[in-house]
């Protein structure tokens, strides 16, 4: 399998050797063209490109690692392991696995910033000293 060769499963395009839609060691990049395959919510769309920049920026997805498997190589068509249909919509539903994966990214992202919910900007920690400090000294004087 050459360079640059790719597959279509359920309408969206992965290069050959890793199932891949992104691939620095097949330099391809097919997130743009698969995009183009599923129609996002305006919704889901401004909330992701607020994370990734542009759509075509989005973590990419991996067909080998949903369980794609090759169904016939001379037509090259692929098909999953669960249900070992062809195309299957289920184990490929595209939409719903991008959305899926930005969400894991969203929320690693998110994470910190959860776990701390006023930032440790040197105001807010300077407030919130001086206000521990106020409570302290009412109490001293209890
Ligand atoms: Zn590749
Ligand atoms: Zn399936």
């Amino acid at each position: 399998m050459g360079l640059g060769d790719s597959f279509v499963l359920n309408e969206f395009m992965f290069c050959t050797d890793h199932g891949r839609e992104y691939c620095p060691s097949c330099f391809c990049d097919y997130r743009t063209g698969n995009n183009y395959q599923i129609e996002l919510d305006e919704e889901v769309v401004w909330r992701f490109e607020d994370l990734f920049m542009t759509m075509d920026d989005r973590p990419a997805l991996n067909a080998f690692a949903l369980g794609a498997k090759i169904a016939n190589k001379k037509e090259e068509t692929y098909k999953c392991a669960k249900h070992g249909t062809v195309d299957c919509t289920t184990c490929f539903d595209w939409k719903k696995r991008v959305v899926q994966l930005m969400e894991v990214v969203e929320r690693l992202r998110g994470e910190p910033e959860k776990a701390k919910p006023s930032p440790p900007t040197i105001a807010t920690t300077a407030a919130a000293k001086k206000g521990k400090g106020k409570v302290v000294d009412v109490n001293d004087v209890d």
